[in-house]
């Protein structure tokens, strides 16, 4: 037998919700959030196999991950964090999925991306689900008009993705974003962090997201 790893608890903590669920455990994705982790602190869980990974700044990542894709491959980078629209072309060139579209302006940053012949990457839609002021997210009412600009636009948007409240009971919150990607026709759900996974996975995520449980806290 192997040792548990935090890699290994995650995975099985994942795989009991899913079946607690009647869901299948490889329908959701584990993205192990390396933010401010050093590239000598991802390695561990690349050799383990892992290759879904967030980061939520676009000078960090280009940085740690085009020597760790190198020496890796096989690699899945997300975007987490909140994107300026004046970072949009590079980020759309060094991530594969971004999680935090969420405005007029930033559709349009990467609409030209899309335009000029460029990669743009499948894309979520970041909706403020407890509509919190001072957090990314687009307000639950814009959700379908931006979700037309974006498809005129050319993106590819796969899903909604949320971080709810803190404090307070998450799962009202997870079970709306669900309710809103139905009503949009969209199946992916992006939603759960460490503390909160397994009651994202009972009610649909197929993104969680997941930094301290995998890497201890941050400092
Ligand atoms: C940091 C971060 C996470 C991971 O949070 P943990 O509590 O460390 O698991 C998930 N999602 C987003 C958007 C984040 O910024």
């Amino acid at each position: 037998m192997n040792e548990a790893t935090p890699l290994s608890t995650v995975r099985a903590d994942i795989a009991s919700a899913a079946s607690r669920a009647a869901r299948a455990p490889d329908a959701i994705d584990l993205i192990a959030v390396s933010k401010t982790r050093s590239a000598q602190e991802i390695r561990p869980l690349l050799e383990e196999g892992h290759r879904s990974f967030g980061e939520n700044r676009v000078g960090e990542a280009a940085e740690k991950w085009p020597q760790l894709r190198d020496d890796y491959p096989g690699v899945v980078l997300h975007m987490i964090g909140q994107l300026q629209s004046n970072k949009a072309e590079e980020a759309a060139q060094l991530f594969d999925v971004l999680h935090t579209v969420d405005r007029a302006s930033l559709i349009k940053a990467l609409g030209k991306v899309v335009a000029s012949g460029g990669r743009c990457p499948p894309c979520f839609l970041q909706v403020n689900i407890g509509e919190e002021a001072q957090k990314g997210g687009c307000a639950i009412d814009d959700i379908g008009a931006l979700l037309e600009r974006a498809r005129t636009a050319g993106l590819d948007m796969i899903g909604l993705m949320c971080i709810p409240p803190q404090e307070v009971e998450p799962a009202p919150y997870f079970a709306l974003l669900g309710k809103l990607a139905a009503e949009h026709g969209l199946d992916q759900l992006s939603m759960g962090m460490s503390a909160d996974y397994d009651t994202a996975v009972l009610l649909g995520a197929t993104q969680v997201r997941i930094g301290t449980a995998l890497f201890g806290p941050r400092s």
